[in-house]
């Protein structure tokens, strides 16, 4: 699979496209070529995959944990064998370099592995009373999911979204971004090639307000789950809270990073800048807002700019790629805006702050300095290659400053100071929080916000239990 392969929905193990359906093109970032048609589905074709997922159900939640053990670990394998030509499709439609095209399809992998293993430790509990009666919590699948995963990660986040629910005995119906379709396609079909029945995964695509709109009115999807923007985020907990659905939202973040004048200045430079450009900045845990102590300010400032000039740009297909093209149109004009505004508004343009060339979205890595409070790009998530360097006067600033948004994803900070680390833990406001690392992510912790960066947890155990509801039985 070289070429990008052909698209289609995946309903009832049945790939489905052409009959009249409405089609949309997906475009190559890097050339703004189209790729292929996407297949919409249709009202009937969503009503199908709607009775498929409650038949789905009834099987899965009674296949035995050691099975759905043993098929989930071999799609991950499936997915591992074909990640090479997973990663040509995904950089074709996202951008992204192929080696960390292949690196986060090789994650979704090690996902699957995990969420394969926690399905055999689903346990309850047992209460015993002194008097001789007991109570006993069980755990079930909380019933059929509905998906709904974007275009930056598209292999890790389709496994997110259906990963844990598979491994609870949740059957799922998942619709990837319209922008990014292969990705989804592929993951699905290892799943469905490893022998998850036909009606407990499902893949459609179609405008995404009516494809959420149709899955959320049914009595039958039970819980929703959102990776994406804070205003959809909230639009679509809404249309769940009508029907009471379990909810897991994984939205938007501004991510700080809190750079204390005890830290090896190199080596948080070396971490973070690379971080920063990871995806073309187009990552909801992307340091966005870094707070540097006055007195390293200098120093850091020149060495960010250093490392930033030096990142090569281009097709992520081309060896020696550093950052591809951001993966759409509205991307690049959103990241202009906001960098003008911000220049507008008093900030110091360093380095970049250009589209580069016409053809496909290409971006130059970009960093402001000294970029006031009241600029858009202080309060609104950039998602796209533009660093925010602030000279801060100490832990107090700094602390009020990574809490003054309402996100609260994740956050970083470096200092060697061990009280430090310890009160930065407890008051710093994010769903993560890196010390001395740049990594936020891992198949065995959770992943998740707080405040307007969401609720509920992907990966890890509580990935899982994200997806099962107790029954508790009180026996006299
Ligand atoms: P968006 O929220 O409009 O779209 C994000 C994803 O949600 C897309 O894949 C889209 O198909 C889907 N979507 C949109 N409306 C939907 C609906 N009504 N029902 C179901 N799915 C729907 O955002 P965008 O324009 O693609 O990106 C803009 C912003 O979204 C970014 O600046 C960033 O803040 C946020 N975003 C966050 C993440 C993340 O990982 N948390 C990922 C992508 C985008």
């Amino acid at each position: 699979m070289s070429d990008y392969p052909s698209l289609h929905l995946l309903i009832g193990g049945d790939q489905i496209s052409g009959d009249g359906r409405k089609t949309e093109d997906v475009l190559n970032p890097a050339t703004g070529d189209t790729l292929a048609a996407l297949p919409h589905a249709t009202s009937d074709d969503l009503d199908r995959a709607l009775d498929n997922a409650e038949q789905g159900f009834r099987e899965w939640r009674n296949t035995s944990a050691d099975k759905r053990a043993s098929i989930l670990t071999k799609a991950a394998g499936l997915i591992k064998e074909r990640a090479g030509d997973i990663a040509q499709a995904l950089t074709r439609e996202q951008g992204k370099p192929i080696g960390e095209a292949k690196g986060e399809t090789m994650y979704a992998a090690m996902l699957l592995e995990f969420y394969a293993g926690e399905c055999k430790r689903l346990y309850g509990r047992t209460l015993v009373r002194p008097e001789g009666s007991r109570v006993e919590i069980q755990y079930h699948p909380v019933g059929p999911v509905a998906g709904f995963a974007p275009w930056n990660f598209p292999t890790l986040n389709v496994m997110r979204k259906i990963g844990g629910a598979l491994a609870a005995g949740c059957s799922t119906i998942v619709k990837p971004s319209e922008e990014t379709p292969a990705s989804g396609i592929a993951i699905v079909q290892a799943l469905l090639d490893a022998g998850v029945p036909g009606n407990v995964v499902q893949c459609v695509f179609g405008v995404p307000s009516d494809v959420s709109e149709h899955l959320l009115a049914s009595p039958i999807i039970r819980k929703l789950t959102f990776t994406g923007s804070t205003p959809v985020g909230k639009h679509l907990a809404k249309l769940a809270a009508d029907d009471l659905k379990v909810t897991t939202m994984e939205l938007g973040g501004h991510g700080p990073v809190l750079v204390f004048k005890d830290s090896d200045v190199d080596n948080v430079l070396d971490t973070m800048v690379s971080n920063k450009f990871r995806n073309a900045g187009q990552v909801c845990v992307s340091p966005t807002r870094f707070l540097v102590e006055e007195d390293v300010f200098e120093k850091f400032r020149d060495g960010f700019v250093e490392r930033a000039e030096k990142i090569k740009v281009g097709n992520g297909l081309e060896d020696g790629v550093q950052m591809g093209p951001m993966a759409n149109a509205r991307g690049v004009d959103g990241i202009q805006d906001k960098i003008a505004n911000a220049v507008d508004k008093g900030a110091k343009l360093l380095t970049g702050g250009e589209r580069i060339g016409n053809q496909g979205y290409f971006h130059q890595p970009t960093v402001l300095a000294e970029v006031p409070t009241d600029a858009d790009i202080m309060n609104e998530e950039p998602f796209g290659p533009v660093a925010i360097l602030n000279p801060m006067a100490g832990e107090e600033a700094m602390i009020e400053e990574a809490n003054r948004l309402p996100y609260g994803l994740a956050a970083y900070a470096w200092t060697q100071d061990p009280a430090r680390r310890r009160r930065l833990a407890a008051e710093v406001e994010a769903g993560m929080l890196a010390i001395n690392t740049g990594g936020v992510s891992a198949v065995d912790a959770p992943f998740g916000g707080v405040k307007w960066s969401g609720y509920g947890s992907e990966d890890g155990r509580e990935g899982v239990m994200a997806c099962m509801v107790p029954k508790t039985i009180h026996e006299g």
